[in-house]
Formats: C-alpha cells, sequence, structure tokens
C-alpha cells in the first residue's frame, strides 16, 4: 500500500501557531529600525511592493491610515509573507514618502560573510572592513541576545555599512561605519545587531520568526519493521520515536510486529514562511494494526497540564509498569525453564534477559522507591525497586548505578537508574529483568500489568470532544489519501473509506 504517502493540508488545516501576536510585535520590533532599515538598499532593488508586513510598519508610523490591509488580522498566507531579512526588504510607499521628506542619507553598502573553520566574528568583522572599535561595541551588544561562540561555520551574515557617498557600492574602501549585522541561527529566529546612525550604540533584538502549524498524517504498510516503513512515508524520527513510546505499553516491537501490520500518525509539523518544515510537533493520534486487530490512541493534555495518550474509551494507555525498560535490546533469553548457559544444568529462569551493549541505560519500569542497589551475588551488580503495594522489579548484571539511584530513592517510569553490564554470573552484557508480584517471580512478558488512570466523567467528555475533532481530521487526512490515490489510477473510483490497499 504505498499510496499513503505523507500528506499535509495547508489549506485546510493550517492553523497560525501564533497568529497575530508574533506577527504584530514582530512589526512593531522592526519599526523602531525602520529609518535606518528603509534606506538599507536603493528601492526597486528588491522585495516586493505588496509585503504586507512593510505595509504595517508603515501602518504604525501613521503615514498609512490604520484602517489599510495591514490593520486586517493576520492571515497564515500574510505571516508566510515576512520578509527574509528586515535589512533587506523593500520600504513601504508610505516609507518612502516619509524618508524623502526628511533628508534621506545615501543606502548602506552591503556585505556578506561566511563563518569558517576557527573565525571569530571578531576577526570576521575587521576582515570585512569594520572599525576594530566598532566590531567590538557590536558584539558586546549581541552577547546578551546571542553568543558570537555559538556561531557554526558556514552561518552567512549580513553587514550593512553606512555609504560615504561617494564611490560604488562595490568597492570596499568606501565602507562608512558598520550599521548592522544580520543573521538566522536557526530557521525559527534572527539575530539583528543595529543602530540607526553611525555613530550611535547598537541594540542587539532576537526576532522570533513566525512558524505556521501544519497537520500531517502518515500511514502505511509495515513489511520488515515500523522503522522502515514509517520512513519510507518520510515520518519524522521524533514523531515515530514518540508513537514507539506511547505504544510500548501495549506492543512488544521486537516480536509482535508482522509483515502486512499498518500504521497510521497524525501529527503536528511546524513551518516557516517559506513552507519548510521547522520543527515537529506532538503526534495527536496513531493506530497500529496488528495481526488484523486495530489499536488507537489520542494524545490529550488533562485539566492539571499533563499531557497523555488516551484509549478511545479515554483509559492512559501508560501502564504501572513497563514490559520492556530498556530501548531497542533484543530479547535473548525467555521466562521459564531452560538449559542454564554457566551452570549447564536446567533451571527455572525467573526473569527475561535483554541482550544489550554495555552502557545502554536501564529505565525505572515504573514509579517507586528504590529497595536495594548493591551487589548481589549471581546477580552483579542489581536494583530491586517497590511498585506499590504488590510490585516489584529487579534489574540484574548491571554495568553501574545512575546518579542518585541508592536504597530509598525515589524514581518515576523512565528515568534512567543504571547502565548494561555483565557482572556478577553472566555471559555476556545484557540486562536481566523480573517482575515480582506478591514475592513472586512472574513473566513481565505475559502478565497483566493494571492501566493508567481513566478520565473522570468532566474530562471524559471533554475528551470525546477533542477525539471527535482528531477524528475528524484524520477523515479529511484520509479522504485526501484516497484522492492521490485516484490521480494516479484515473479511471478508477474510489469510494472514501474503502479499496485502501491498493497499489499505485
Ligand atoms: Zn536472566
Amino acid at each position: 500500500m504505498r499510496f499513503a504517502k505523507k500528506v499535509s493540508y495547508p489549506a485546510i488545516l493550517a492553523i497560525p501557531l501564533v497568529g497575530g501576536a508574533v506577527a504584530a510585535s514582530w512589526s512593531s520590533a522592526h519599526i523602531t529600525r525602520s529609518f535606518g532599515d528603509a534606506s538599507a538598499e536603493a528601492p526597486g532593488t528588491l522585495g516586493s511592493g505588496l509585503d504586507p508586513a512593510a505595509g504595517a510598519a508603515a501602518g504604525a508610523f501613521s503615514v498609512v491610515p490604520a484602517s489599510g490591509p495591514a490593520a486586517a488580522a493576520p492571515q497564515p498566507e500574510q505571516v508566510a509573507a515576512l520578509p527574509r531579512a528586515s535589512l533587506l526588504r523593500l520600504p513601504a510607499q508610505g516609507e518612502i514618502e516619509a524618508l524623502e521628506e526628511a533628508e534621506a542619507p545615501p543606502p548602506p553598502v552591503t556585505r556578506q560573510i561566511t563563518v569558517a573553520r576557527g573565525d571569530t566574528l571578531m576577526k570576521l568583522l575587521i576582515g570585512a572592513g569594520v572599525d576594530p572599535a566598532h566590531a567590538h561595541q557590536a558584539v558586546t551588544a549581541m552577547e546578551p541576545v546571542y553568543s558570537a561562540r555559538r556561531l557554526m561555520p558556514g552561518q552567512e551574515i549580513d553587514l550593512a555599512f553606512a555609504a560615504t557617498g561617494t564611490a560604488s557600492d562595490t568597492a570596499s574602501d568606501d565602507l562608512g561605519p558598520l550599521l548592522a549585522i544580520n543573521f538566522r541561527p536557526s530557521r525559527e529566529r534572527d539575530i539583528e545587531v543595529s543602530r540607526t546612525h553611525p555613530d550611535g550604540d547598537f541594540a542587539a533584538n532576537a526576532v522570533d520568526r513566525p512558524v505556521a502549524r501544519q497537520l500531517a498524517y502518515a500511514q502505511g504498510t509495515i513489511l520488515s519493521n515500523l522503522s522502515v516503513a514509517a520512513r519510507q512515508v518520510n515520518v519524522p524520527n521524533l514523531v515515530l520515536v514518540e508513537a514507539i513510546r506511547a505504544f510500548s505499553f501495549d506492543v512488544d516491537f521486537q516480536r509482535e510486529i508482522q509483515k502486512g501490520d499498518d500504521f497510521e500518525f497524525l501529527y503536528e509539523i511546524f513551518v516557516d514562511e517559506d513552507g519548510l518544515p521547522v520543527r515537529t510537533g506532538e503526534l495527536l493520534y496513531a493506530a497500529m494494526t496488528l495481526s488484523g486487530s486495530r489499536t488507537e490512541i489520542y494524545h490529550y493534555e488533562r485539566d492539571n497540564g499533563d499531557a497523555d495518550y488516551f484509549t478511545p474509551e479515554g483509559t492512559s494507555v501508560r501502564r504501572s509498569l513497563m514490559r520492556t525498560p530498556i530501548d531497542g535490546a533484543r530479547l535473548s533469553s525467555g521466562f521459564g525453564m531452560r538449559k542454564h548457559p554457566i551452570l549447564g544444568y536446567s533451571k527455572m529462569h525467573k526473569g527475561t534477559d535483554f541482550a544489550a551493549p554495555r552502557g545502554t541505560p536501564i529505565y525505572a519500569a515504573g514509579n517507586g522507591v528504590v529497595e536495594v542497589a548493591a551487589r548481589r551475588g549471581g546477580y552483579g551488580k542489581y536494583i530491586r525497586i517497590r511498585h506499590g503495594s504488590s510490585y516489584k522489579t529487579a534489574y540484574a548484571h548491571l554495568h553501574g548505578y545512575a546518579k542518585g539511584i541508592k536504597s530509598g530513592a525515589r524514581v518515576k517510569q523512565g528515568q534512567v537508574i543504571g547502565y548494561v553490564g555483565s557482572t556478577g554470573r553472566s555471559t555476556g552484557p545484557h540486562l536481566h529483568y523480573e517482575v515480582i508480584l506478591n514475592g513472586k517471580q512472574v513473566n513481565p512478558l505475559k502478565v497483566t500489568l493494571p492501566r493508567g488512570d481513566k478520565l473522570k466523567k468532566d474530562e471524559l467528555a471533554a475528551f470525546a470532544t477533542h477525539r471527535a475533532e482528531v477524528d475528524r481530521q484524520v477523515s479529511i487526512a484520509m479522504g485526501g489519501i484516497l484522492m492521490v490515490q485516484k490521480a494516479c489510477e484515473e479511471a478508477e473510483v474510489v469510494e472514501q473509506g474503502s479499496a485502501t490497499d491498493r497499489e499505485c
């Protein structure tokens, strides 16, 4: 079922994350520098006169009436149209007129420099023709906002110099004093160090760039393992990790996944004004169909602010104990009778062994209190945690203990308590893990572990509303996928909700 590629729906599902707030503050941050900026380039050389952000800035000058187009609530498209570097934007018509009335200085001269390995910003600035005293002032002004030491090789930096007004801006010997430094250390942030007068003080600003929230939907079929299948439909790694965590209470990813099993993820992505993904957000919904049996989970933020994944019925997917308190390990020996690898005779194996490289972190399987963190005979370095009144978990053959892990320490589920090793009676690095129920070791992979919280009446109603909205978005996404399928199967008429496993 290869047709189910990641599909995003900006037109239907795009929601401005920051809405007007950032657009507005961006504009006002901008305005304070607008006179200097407006002369950054000769009018008409860059940008477009339709730039709504320029309009917004002009509006704040009272040159354009507040009822102009910029006064309307910012739309996602508007947010997306903010200029890349404010220094290089074209001034709005109103600003040009304002500038012509005032005595406009000649446009600054711009230069771009690129950070190379071993460069310091001071050295780069001086190399680009900046007066050493001015370079020092600018770098000092920048420090509280962005440390020059964080600049990475390859970073491009725009510089603006006052023009001497005599020579062309391609010569390097007519550079006046430095006016501004502009760069973008991440897709989400612009840094600007500038002054409005050649003899003024530098001021530094970090400007968060507007990002828009979009929803993406991915669906696929597993041929070998989930990671490979998810990558094939462009699921970001963080989303995949979140999905594996969320399902880990119900699914043993090492052994329960079969060829032909199916997954669906609905998740958030944040894109910049160019539509490029900046980062991923929450995994909002996930479904896995394993051997024909479907499990769905919904991300939901509770009244107390805790976010968790819930079943459609409103029960937390979180179990009080994890079955596998380690990431990416291979089950090397199960619970039950076996021939002991060292002792040579058949013996009951009262735990589960997970082979993993030495040093692999081991997690507390649940919230609890450490009872033992010490060497114990054949177990080697050993930890036992008490979880409530009936359950305990034990971890053996550790290489070492995590910081603060000692008898009496309180631990949270998922907290690193120690590291895989081969201490005690062990043939190689592995974790021996036991779940102890009422004093007796039980098979951690088989024992029915208690579920987490179920939402109470009021919260359950809010959850049901949330769930209906997520379901609606999933069905929109499904509709989109079927349309994609239609496009490549021309004559086929595909009904929504059917024929989901055709090849395209
Ligand atoms: Zn063992």
